[in-house]
């Protein structure tokens, strides 16, 4: 069945990091966004070789989007990308084609369960919008979230201080950098030196207790899932978002 298609005016854009833009999103038509923290929405632009489309994973919480009226995307500039190229040359005002959300990269009921949250990047972006949702079902519950996100260098921390605010507030809530790139300073006391895959072999995991989210670069989650199913995490509690361009 055919999607419903709608317009997004940009409304602003801001950097976060050296290679990644905050892009905000209104509707032309004054609707309101209804999502669920972890979906994604789709973009399509007009080309050549026929319409090009591109998912993005929403990074603004339902509570954010209700105040400012707007979405959050976090984009990596890929280099060469179409999208990317039309993405980065928009200015405010301009607007797009788009359809969604779309997903089932969510929070579920997972009665008890600890939560491991694992991200590349801007694969990071659900676990912004779920952030109140997150603190929500750690208050009082005895359960434990953990964010690994990995990215290249201190630099490149997009959205570090929302989750380190989080962190410092809940001590049931636990984020971790991994930094990929050597560092020329000593890792700060949520840094470490590594890919977030190598973090992820480092923690006592256990599938009785834990749910596992995967979000962002492919290969990340290829390797992580392999890992995952040889400790006999059953799929249902390997949960995963790969960032591929669809065509
Ligand atoms: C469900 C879903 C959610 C997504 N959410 C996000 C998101 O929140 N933020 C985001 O930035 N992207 C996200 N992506 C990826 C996004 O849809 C595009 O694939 C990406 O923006 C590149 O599109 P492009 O047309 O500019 O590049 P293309 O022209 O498709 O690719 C150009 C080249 O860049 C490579 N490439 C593609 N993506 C990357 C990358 N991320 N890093 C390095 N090289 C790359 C390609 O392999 C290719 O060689 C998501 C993808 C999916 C499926």
């Amino acid at each position: 069945m055919p999607h419903e298609v709608f317009a997004l005016r940009l409304a602003a854009r801001r950097p976060l990091t050296p290679r990644v833009s905050e892009f905000r999103f209104e509707r032309v038509d004054g609707q309101p966004f209804d999502y669920i923290p972890g979906q994604f929405v789709t973009l399509h632009f007009p080309g050549p070789e026929g319409e090009l489309r591109r998912s993005y994973s929403i990074a603004s919480s339902p509570e954010e989007t209700l105040e400012t009226r707007s979405i959050a995307i976090a984009v990596t500039e890929v280099p060469n990308g179409r999208v990317c190229r039309i993405l980065f040359g928009l200015s405010p005002g301009e607007v797009v084609q788009a359809s969604g959300p779309f997903g089932r990269f969510i929070l579920r009921d997972d009665p008890g369960m600890d939560y491991l949250l694992v991200a590349t990047g801007t694969g990071v972006s659900p676990y912004r919008a779920m952030l109140p949702s997150l603190g929500q079902r750690l208050a009082g519950s005895g359960r434990e979230i953990r964010l690994l996100l990995g990215v290249r260098g201190p630099e490149e921390l997009l959205y570090g201080e929302d989750f380190l605010n989080l962190a410092r507030a809940v001590p049931a809530f636990g984020f971790t950098a991994c930094l990929s790139r050597t560092l020329s300073a000593p890792p700060r006391e949520h840094e470490r030196q590594g890919y977030v895959q190598e973090a992820l072999k480092s923690l006592a995991l256990d599938p009785r207790r834990q749910v596992v989210y995967l979000c962002g670069n492919p290969e990340m989650i290829d390797v992580s899932l392999a890992y995952l199913k040889s400790l006999d995490f059953p799929l249902p509690a390997i949960r995963r978002e790969k960032y591929l361009s669809s065509n």
